[in-house]
């Protein structure tokens, strides 16, 4: 069920137990979830065994929740699967900034993906894009006469798209097949479509029929999210000037970003950092949506450039913006089969694989405003290293109460904040 408040005053101070406990008195998650995120071993050898090949072991990453998110006027707690510091803080820190305005708005399309049939050697390669046309409505229901739960609530082949390429390997005909998914990733589903009707394909265009597989450049099956931050909401001190100023160096990097492909790819990274995180978490195939995010960040553009849009509206806030290919599923693949995604999902309490893709790509644009305002204002290091320190305090040797000692004698260091100097500060405490 959804949380009726994502704002969680002081859940950072609390023990991993017990913010695990305050999550399940918020969203409901049965005992059977909260035993999946308690313990280490979440994922037995035997499921794991079954999901890919060759098992000799799982391997853990922390799951966090970033707080205060309200999309579509319904509080979420987003769990977040990662390594790396100071990301769930971010976006936390920047999703409480949009609340005056009502939180994050989307407007997602329907869960269409792309099933591509390449077909080589056409005798006539126009006379066999119209037999494909002129076919179309047969092809269609041969598509969707597979058995299929999918197709009876709804989804199933909707249309068809032909285009010429030319190629290395000579002019080929490209025939698109469009799938509507529901709640599915879909990959199954339109590879199975792609291969059922190849034979009769290959018999309208005279043709041979090679690959027949999903793009991931799922360009009809995007989500868009939009945010409004007032001048005040990204201040550090509540004022409209400090906040305007803030807001002027956050689009002089978004300019930056726009203009230079090694800037944008960074800048896409930060996005990557939520939108990646939370379809590990819930159990999503993040490199399909990773191929399609940065694909779509050049589709059709000059250049790879920015996957957001920031700008200044009428009153001096600053809007953010973002489209981009999301398939994700809540039926299928890991989300129904790996205890902690079940879990996480749970905690999201969503109804469709539409307003997931809407949480993952609000995290994600909050994730971007996160490093941008830090990169305009104090640099992207403060933040990182105050958790960073931690990493380094362990991985210099300390043990136990040590850790939180060795951390924040790093962090008041006024030098370099190295392995070595971590090194001194731990023999110098053991020394004391
Ligand atoms: P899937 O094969 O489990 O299919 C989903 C099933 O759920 C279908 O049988 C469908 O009929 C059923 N279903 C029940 N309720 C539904 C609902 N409400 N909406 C839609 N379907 C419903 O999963 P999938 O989504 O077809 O495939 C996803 C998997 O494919 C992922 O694990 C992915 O990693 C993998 N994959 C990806 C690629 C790629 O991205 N290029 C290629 C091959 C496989």
């Amino acid at each position: 069920m959804p949380v009726e408040n994502s704002r969680l005053s002081g859940f950072f101070k609390l023990s991993v137990n017990d913010r695990r406990k305050l999550v399940q008195n918020l969203s409901g998650i049965t005992n059977e979830h909260l035993e999946a995120l308690s313990s280490n071993g979440e994922l037995s050898d035997e499921a794991a065994d079954r999901m890919i090949e060759n098992v000799i072991g799982t391997m853990s990453l922390p799951v966090g929740v970033a707080t205060n998110f309200v999309i579509d006027d319904k509080h979420y707690l987003i769990p977040f699967c990662l390594e790396e510091s100071s990301v769930v803080a971010a976006a936390s820190n920047m999703a409480k900034r949009c609340l005056k305005n009502g939180g994050f708005r989307t407007q997602n399309d329907a869960p269409l993906m792309i099933g591509q049939v390449q077909i080589l050697e056409c005798p006539n390669i126009e006379m066999a894009m119209k037999n494909i046309h002129e076919a179309k409505d047969e092809i269609i229901s041969l598509c969707n006469s597979l058995p299929s739960t999918m197709i009876k609530l709804g989804g199933g082949c909707k249309r068809l798209e032909t285009r010429i390429i030319d190629t290395m390997s000579g002019q080929m005909l490209i025939l698109h097949i469009i799938v509507d998914c529901r709640d599915a990733m879909g990959a199954n589903a339109v590879n199975t479509m792609a291969e059922l009707i190849a034979p009769e394909i290959e018999r309208l265009t005279g043709g041979r029929v090679h690959l027949k597989i999903l793009s991931n450049l799922a360009a009809h099956r995007l989500a868009r999210v939009e945010a409004i931050f007032t001048p005040e909401e990204l201040s550090n001190d509540g004022t409209t000037e400090n906040g305007a100023e803030i807001i002027r160096g956050i689009l002089e990097a978004h300019h930056f970003a726009i203009a230079d492909p090694f800037r944008a790819t960074t800048h896409n990274k930060g996005v990557m950092n939520a939108i990646s995180s939370v379809a590990v978490a819930c159990g999503q195939d993040w490199r399909a949506i990773e191929a399609g995010c940065h694909s779509w960040a050049s589709f059709s553009k000059s250049h790879y450039t920015s996957m957001t849009e920031w700008e200044l509206d009428n009153d001096g806030n600053l809007v953010g913006k973002i489209e981009t290919p999301m398939a994700v599923g809540i039926v299928g693949g890991a989300s129904r089969v790996h205890p902690t995604a079940k879990a996480n999902l749970a905690i999201l309490g969503v109804d469709s694989a539409n307003e997931l893709a809407g949480i993952i790509c609000s995290a994600g644009l909050a994730q971007n405003l996160g490093a941008l305002r830090a990169l305009a204002t104090s640099g992207i290091q403060a933040g990182h290293m105050k958790l960073h320190s931690r990493n380094m305090a362990v991985s210099a040797g300390a043990i136990g109460e040590e850790i939180e000692k060795v951390a924040s004698r790093l962090q008041a260091h006024s030098g370099p904040k190295t392995q070595t100097a971590v090194k001194k500060i731990l023999e110098s405490l053991r020394n004391e």
